[in-house]
């Protein structure tokens, strides 16, 4: 029906080969014939969440907040501090800025602020991370940016078609995990990477968060989950690096899907978001039940 729809990476890339367009521009498209929006108009929308992600990012590190219970807040303004520490940082300032901003979006999420959850709010960290981070490192336009996310989304339709975005159907890794792959591919466009090499960094990136339980404190969004979009946005660097080193996926990214659905349904509903398992059934995990009234588990709760 759509000329640009597409469902998984073969036929995304057969359309990028078509039109000989990055992936950016066929989500530009595909939105364009959804929407029935013009292309002003859809820029001008990816640019909102774009604005509010920026917002996100600055509202944590300029006036950070503790989090109810304590839980986050904080470390965000901690991190950006690597780009004029004087102590020896061992990433580059690239991925401290991306760490920080990676945190700072999970933290103003956590006390309440605005986010754009791309693609949910768990994981929505990890791809303004990346991408902010890139824009403002490399000073590039903000049209590149833009296109950027639009190239992160086209990774998420993929997931959400061939498996899902729900940590409750397939645990942290369709969340956090989903977007560490989105960001890694969203990098490697603005660096100038081919579709392909956006792919197979998506396929690098997921690979490494299969099986990622979905764990969170008392079921409040905060921890892991900031820590984890913070370190995720380094790794999409990482996929990215080795994709563009011509380090290929043996697993091709809609067969890593695949696999993450697979995964998700042999997974125990204990790790998909129930807070009844993994590090929500730590003692710190229970300490943060007992502050949030939530009722006592059961022996045969935890295993
Ligand atoms: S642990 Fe669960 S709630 Fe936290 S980011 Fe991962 S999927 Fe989302």
């Amino acid at each position: 029906m759509y000329k640009y729809a597409f469902t998984n990476s073969e036929e995304l890339l057969a359309l990028c080969k078509k039109h000989k367009a990055p992936i950016s521009e066929i989500v530009i498209n595909y939105e364009m014939e959804y929407s029935k929006d013009g292309r002003k108009e859809v820029m001008a929308k990816m640019k909102k969440t774009r604005d509010v992600m920026d917002e996100a990012i600055a509202k944590a590190i300029e006036k950070p907040e503790k989090s109810a219970f304590g839980m986050a807040g904080g470390d965000a303004p901690k991190l950006f501090k690597a780009l004029t520490s004087k102590k020896k940082m061992l990433s580059s300032p690239l991925v401290n800025r991306a760490m920080a901003y990676a945190a700072a979006t999970g933290e103003t999420n956590s006390a309440m602020g605005r986010i754009a959850a791309f693609p949910t709010a768990g994981g929505s960290g990890v791809v303004p991370g990346v991408v902010l981070a890139a824009q403002h490192d490399w000073k590039v336009s903000e049209e590149k940016a833009i296109r950027a996310l639009f190239n992160a989304s086209a990774v998420g339709i993929i997931i959400a078609e061939g498996a899902t975005l729900s940590a409750a159907a397939a645990g942290c890794q369709a969340e956090v995990g989903a977007a560490v792959a989105m960001a890694a591919s969203a990098a490697t466009e603005m660096r100038g990477g081919t579709p392909e090499e956006c792919l197979n960094a998506s396929a690098l990136a997921l690979k490494s968060y299969l099986g990622l339980a979905c764990d969170p404190l008392g079921g409040l969004v905060a921890v892991p989950c900031i820590k984890r979009n913070m370190l995720g946005a380094s790794t999409a660097y990482a996929a990215s690096d080795a994709s563009v080193l011509g380090v290929e996926s043996f697993i091709p990214f809609d067969e890593v899907v695949m696999a993450m659905k697979n995964i998700g349904k042999i997974m125990s509903s204990k790790l998909r978001e129930t807070a009844l398992g993994g590090l929500a059934v730590t003692k710190s995990g229970i300490m943060i039940r007992k502050k949030l009234g939530l009722p006592p588990l059961k022996p045969n709760e935890i295993d």
